[in-house]
């Protein structure tokens, strides 16, 4: 299946995406990590990526779609986590689809707690680690043990989870969130999940939403 996780910022799409992708075997195409990987190796692009990133501004759509395009394989299972983000992301992902001759199965958008809640959800403990790029929270889904050898850290901060850049990447969600939800809506293909629960009962109604598709 081809799926695309949506939500605001805090929703847990991050999560939800690499439990569903390890789930189902399928791959994911976190676009934010696509952009961290550009600011990491310090390339003329990463520089002036990590502006848009640490203001929590969007990437201009050309931008990320060329970093989106190559991952787009017609065969096999993935899920796109973040990715599209405006209605003009969501049209240009269409063609790119058509034109390998597939399209998306399911939009899963996440929905539910309000401005506030998603900031202090992320300010309060979410922690990426520097080794596998994985996402945890220190409550919802806490970091292993590096001792257990699944995931040796470091597990740190964001640079871009200030008030303020999360203040940014909501606003920008909210002004595009109702287009991309028609948009999927006339298509048939959108489910809004509650993102209030916990995270494996909101894995459950993703799962639920996909079918319950086979581990293959
Ligand atoms: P994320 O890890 O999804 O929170 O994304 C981190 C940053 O990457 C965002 O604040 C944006 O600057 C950029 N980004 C991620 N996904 C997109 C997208 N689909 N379109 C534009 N910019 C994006």
């Amino acid at each position: 299946m081809k799926i695309s996780m949506l939500g605001p910022v805090g929703s847990g799409k991050g999560t939800q995406s690499q439990r569903i992708s390890e789930k189902l075997n399928y791959a994911r195409i976190a676009t934010g990590d696509l952009v961290r990987d550009q600011i990491e190796a310090d390339s003329e692009l990463g520089r002036e990526l990590k502006g848009y990133s640490d203001r929590g501004e969007l990437v201009p759509d050309e931008v990320i779609l060329d970093l989106v395009r190559p991952h787009l394989n017609p065969a096999g299972g993935w899920i796109l986590d973040d990715f599209p983000r405006t209605i003009e992301q969501a049209r240009i992902l269409d063609e790119e689809l058509e034109r390998r001759g597939v399209s998306l199965d399911r939009v899963v958008m996440l929905d539910g707690p309000d401005d506030d809640e998603l900031i202090e959800r992320v300010t309060s403990g979410r922690r990426q680690s520097l080794a596998t790029g994985r996402v945890y929270h220190l409550e919802n889904d806490p970091p292993p043990d590096p001792m257990e050898g699944t995931d040796p850290g470091p597990f740190v901060q964001r640079d871009d989870d200030t008030e303020e850049a999360l203040r940014n990447q909501l606003e920008s969600w909210r002004e595009e969130a109702e287009a991309i939800k028609e948009h999927y809506e006339k298509k048939g293909i959108l489910t809004i999940v509650d993102a209030g629960k916990d995270v494996p009962e909101i894995t459950d109604d993703i799962l639920d939403a996909l079918g319950n598709p086979q581990r293959r």
